[in-house]
């Protein structure tokens, strides 16, 4: 598979960064231009600018870049010492900062750390010349002027470095396509997107909040949020039982010395919240749960016989996100993941490796994650940061590998994606908008044994080390929430709707007998609401199309008459008067097959 970095797409996308700041500098002489890298589907560029951008300017621009790009400029590289890039840049302090961070070594022209040779190069087209490595189209002819776009979002602010501390810059994203159908579709499911962003229809449906004074990152989950994640642990855990694994519990501060021991402290420090004292003694929160689980492992002295051991824990970890990193639920500052830890024998690991991926897939599919792909993430092979025996290794990565043969996964292997400590397998789901999320990993470890010196006793008699196998199916039950949210826009299947039925009576005089229904649905296990409010019923069917309640059950005079209600679907769908009772059945029946339909 080529990479996207190789891509004629990310030069074209590189190269209209570069046009678009030829643009800007035109525009406004003054300004002082930082980095402009290619991301996923497009660019940014940031610039000090002397004035906020407004729409008109992004027009202006963008139809100026129409204008260079049709010019036909090549893009003509240079090496430069770091010299000539001050006499260059002189006047432009953010290039200046990165010329003396390329010239020190170490970091790239982004101020991004490398390990490559640094050379310094420039691309010039027509009047532009930037500080870059490249690459870049020859000529801007290979640029589609039609494909372009850089006004479909609204320019952000940016710190300069992503540090707080330093200035504020002006982002300008855009967009580049090889055509204009490319572009119109690219911006058809940027809009769709919107639709679905899980911030708002999380509000919308009124699963969660946050509150500055509780502080940023840091989600409410509200009752109908609690109810949905609820029933994914529940569900979860009670298929974690029948499958072998123990629940544990643990606290969510530890001594610093215990991260010490697992090597995430200070290595890790710059994601994790500094220690506090108590009595004397340095402790944190915790980044992860393994090192806790590790401890009720060693606790006992562990035998062959009693392997594997699966410890599972819904544990609330916390990071340290850079506040203009969050991002609704996706980017948080705590999470709890659905986490586990097996500790087996490396004669068990495939079997093991299999049980787990054969969860992993139940579970993706009992939620309606149906469409998913594999990556096997092996070691890459020049690089020697990996810990434990290569025998080790190659063992592993044949389990997995045989594994994701064996269960018919679609599925890549790729170098250089394994952790530092194991290879692993990682699902990648793809989402009502073929947008990709890695959801699940099942990651190898060899290095936390070996560091809190786990043992086992063998058949011979002999203390031997067990292999860990972390795992995580939800992965963050934040992040999984807002990814179900996206792919559902809210329309859960009925089993994980937080209210599944809504009683909307015709006049105030049904509402006895809408409550009398609901009884009778909440006695079949049925989570029900009376919707009694002032309203007419027109609103109230709009208010529950909004919160996608899957059934709305509207009463009036005829309905009470036979027994019945009238059933309407959240898609608007009408279905007509149903008896009570034959209601029941059917919904118990979608409800409790998991089904993805509501008739
Ligand atoms: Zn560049
Ligand atoms: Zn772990």
């Amino acid at each position: 598979m080529q990479r996207y970095q190789d891509s004629q797409l990310y030069r074209i996308r590189h190269s209209t960064a570069h046009v678009m700041a030829q643009a800007v500098l035109e525009k406004f002489p003054e300004a002082k231009i930082a980095i402009g890298p290619p991301i996923e589907d497009g660019f940014y560029y940031d610039f000090d600018l002397p004035r906020p951008l407004t729409e008109e300017d992004q027009v202006e621009i963008e139809k100026r870049m129409r204008e260079i790009i049709r010019e036909g400029h090549e893009f003509i590289r240079r090496e430069v010492s770091a010299k000539e890039a001050r006499a260059l840049f002189k006047g432009q302090p953010y290039k200046l900062e990165l010329i003396d961070g390329l010239e020190r070594g170490g970091v790239d022209e982004y101020g991004e750390k490398t390990d490559e040779p640094v050379v310094i190069s420039t691309y010039r087209q027509d009047t532009f010349e930037d500080l870059c490595r490249g690459p870049h189209v020859a000529n801007t002819r290979e640029i589609n002027p039609d494909a372009i776009n850089i006004t479909f979002k609204a320019p952000a602010g940016a710190y300069w470095r992503g540090d707080e501390n330093r200035e504020m810059l002006t982002r300008i994203y855009g967009t580049a396509w090889q055509t204009p159908e490319q572009l119109a579709e690219y911006l058809e499911l940027l809009e769709e997107a919107k639709k679905r962003d899980h911030r708002r229809i999380g509000q919308e449906i009124g699963l969660f909040t946050f509150s500055q004074l509780v502080g940023k990152g840091l989600p409410l989950w509200k009752p109908k949020g609690a109810v949905l994640r609820d029933l994914l642990e529940r569900f979860l855990r009670d298929v974690q039982l029948s499958r072998g694994y123990e629940p544990i519990l643990t606290p969510h501060i530890a001594r610093v010395r215990l991260f010490e021991t697992s090597g995430h402290y200070p290595y890790y420090k710059d994601s994790q919240y500094s220690p506090f004292e108590v009595e004397g003694e340095l402790f944190m929160l915790k980044p992860m749960n393994c090192p806790h689980h590790i401890q009720i492992y060693k606790d006992e002295l562990r035998s062959y016989r009693d392997l594997p051991v699966r410890y599972a824990e819904f544990g609330t970890v916390y990071r340290y996100e850079k506040s203009g990193e969050l991002h609704g639920l996706t980017r948080v500052r705590g999470f709890t993941q659905d986490d586990a830890h097996i500790f087996c024998t490396p004669e068990q690991l495939e079997e093991e490796f299999l049980k787990v991926a054969d969860l992993v897939e139940f579970i993706l599919n009992s939620v309606g994650l149906t469409d998913f792909r594999a990556r096997v993430g092996i070691r890459d092979p020049e690089s020697d940061k990996y810990v434990g025996e290569d025998e080790g290794w190659e063992h592993a990565t044949q389990a997995i590998i045989a594994c994701a043969d064996k269960r018919g996964l679609d599925y890549t292997v790729e170098e250089g994606e394994a952790a530092f400590y194991g290879p692993k397998l990682d699902y990648i789901i793809r989402d009502a908008l073929k947008r990709e999320w890695q959801i699940s990993t099942i990651q190898v470890d060899y290095n936390l044994p070996a560091r809190f010196e786990l043992e086992y006793v063998g058949e011979d008699n002999e203390r031997h080390r067990p292999i860990m196998i972390h795992r995580a199916l939800y992965g963050s039950m934040e992040r999984f929430v807002a990814v179900m949210i996206e792919h559902f826009a809210g329309a859960f299947p009925a089993w994980l709707s937080p209210v599944q039925v809504v009683m909307i009576p015709v006049a105030d005089r049904h509402l006895d007998y809408a409550r009398e229904v609901a009884a009778q649905l909440r006695d079949a296990g049925l989570r029900v609401e009376v919707d009694d409010s002032a309203g007419r019923m027109g609103g109230k069917i709009r208010s529950a199309t909004t919160q996608k309640i899957p059934w709305m059950l509207i009463v009036g005079d005829r309905d009470i008459e036979k027994s019945a209600v009238s059933v309407r679907l959240r898609s608007g769908e009408d279905l007509g008067a149903m008896h009570v009772a034959d209601f029941i059945t059917q919904a118990s029946h979608i409800v409790e097959t998991k089904a993805l339909q509501l008739a």
